[in-house]
C-alpha cells in the first residue's frame, strides 16, 4: 500500500506515485495518485440570526457553543439534519454524541443530509477503462478529464496493470507495446497534420484549437485501454459512500478498488464519522476492500 504523504503548505492527505520511463523514454505509471483538493468550508457560525429568531426559553442559541468541535463535514450534515426537527434545543444530539446520531442516520436511510458535504480529488496513474467504470456514477458526482481530443504528445503516459508488474515476460510486452503504440500515435499524429496542411476536407477546421482537435480525435483511435486517463472528481458524501461500497468491493475490477481505497483513506481523515462504519477488509488476492452494514444510505 502506497504511504500517505503530506503537502508541505498544507494538510490534505496525498497518494504520490513514481513515474516511471521505459528504454526510449515513455512515460508509464504503476500505481494510482490521489490528491483532496477541495474539501467544505463551513461557516456554522452563520446560523446565529436564525437561531435567535426564536423564542429565548427553547435555548437555540446555545446551538453555538457546543464545545465539542466537530470536522466542517461533519458539522454541516449534523446541522443540516437537525434543521429538519429543528432540534437545536437542550434535548438535541450534542457533538460529543455525533457518531450515535450519524449511525441513526444510517440505520434510518436518511442519507440525503449527507449530500451537503462535497470533496474534490483528482485522480492520476488511472486507466482509461477505470475511468470509463467511474463515469458510469452519475447521481451526486462531477467529473473533468483530460481531452483525447485535444491533448496528447509527450503528455501521454501510460499504466501497468499489477498482474503485468509481477510477472517479466508480461512486463516487457507491456514496455514493447507501450513504445510501439507511442511511436506509432505520434506517426499517425504527424501524417494527419501533413493531410491537414494539404487541405484534406475532412480535417479542416476554422478555429486552431478545432484543428488540432481533428488531428487528436483521429490519432487516437489506436490508444489502448491502459492509456492514462487523469479525472478531477467531486461528489457528495452519500455519493461517495455509494462508489465505496460498489467498488471497493470485492466483485469490483482490481485498478478502481486501489484507487478507491485510497480515495476513502483520504476521505477519512476528513469526515471519520460519515465513513467510519467501513470497515477494511483482506482479500484473497492481496488487496484491500471495503465493508458496511449500510450499504445504501
Ligand atoms: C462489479 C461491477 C460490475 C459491473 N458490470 C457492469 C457491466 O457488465 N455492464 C455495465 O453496463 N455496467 C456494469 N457495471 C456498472 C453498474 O451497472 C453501474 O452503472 C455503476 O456501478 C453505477 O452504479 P449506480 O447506477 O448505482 O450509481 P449512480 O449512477 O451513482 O447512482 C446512485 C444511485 O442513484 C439512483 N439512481 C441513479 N440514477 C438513477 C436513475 N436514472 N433512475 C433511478 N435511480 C437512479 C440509484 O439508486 C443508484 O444506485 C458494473 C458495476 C460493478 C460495481
Amino acid at each position: 500500500m502506497t504511504s500517505l504523504t503530506r503537502y508541505l503548505d498544507s494538510d490534505f492527505p496525498s497518494v504520490v506515485p513514481t513515474v516511471c520511463k521505459t528504454d526510449s523514454g515513455i512515460s508509464y505509471l504503476e500505481s494510482p495518485g490521489v490528491v483532496i483538493v477541495s474539501v467544505p468550508y463551513v461557516n456554522i457560525a452563520g446560523l446565529k440570526g436564525f437561531l435567535e429568531g426564536f423564542p429565548a426559553d427553547l435555548g437555540f442559541s446555545d446551538y453555538l457553543k457546543d464545545p465539542v468541535r466537530l470536522t466542517p463535514a461533519e458539522e454541516l450534515c449534523k446541522a443540516a439534519g437537525q434543521l429538519c426537527y429543528l432540534s437545536f434545543g437542550p434535548g438535541r444530539s450534542m457533538n460529543a454524541d455525533a457518531g450515535k446520531y450519524f449511525q441513526n442516520i444510517m440505520e434510518s436511510g436518511h442519507g440525503s443530509v449527507l449530500e451537503h458535504a462535497n470533496f474534490s480529488m483528482l485522480w492520476w496513474g488511472i486507466s482509461r477503462s477505470l475511468t470509463h467504470e467511474l463515469v458510469r456514477h452519475r447521481a451526486g458526482f462531477g467529473f473533468s478529464q483530460v481531452s483525447q481530443r485535444y491533448v496528447g504528445g509527450k503528455t501521454l503516459r501510460f499504466i501497468e496493470r499489477p498482474e503485468f508488474q509481477t510477472d517479466k515476460h508480461l512486463h516487457n510486452l507491456f514496455l514493447r507495446r507501450v513504445d510501439r503504440t507511442y511511436k506509432e500515435y505520434e506517426e499517425i499524429t504527424d501524417y494527419l497534420m501533413e493531410k491537414q496542411k494539404g487541405g484534406a476536407e475532412l480535417l479542416s477546421a476554422d478555429r486552431k484549437t478545432d484543428l488540432r482537435k481533428k488531428v487528436r480525435q483521429a490519432a487516437r483511435a489506436l490508444l489502448p485501454n491502459e492509456t492514462e486517463g487523469a479525472v478531477m472528481v467531486t461528489a457528495n458524501v452519500r455519493a461517495w459512500r455509494h462508489f465505496f461500497n460498489m467498488r471497493v468491493s470485492e466483485h469490483a475490477e482490481v485498478e478502481i478498488r486501489r484507487v478507491g481505497f485510497e480515495a476513502f483513506r483520504c476521505l477519512s481523515v476528513f469526515a471519520p464519522l460519515l465513513f467510519g462504519d467501513f470497515e477494511q477488509v483482506h482479500l484473497s488476492d492481496g488487496t484491500h476492500g471495503l465493508k458496511t452494514l449500510y450499504p445504501k444510505v
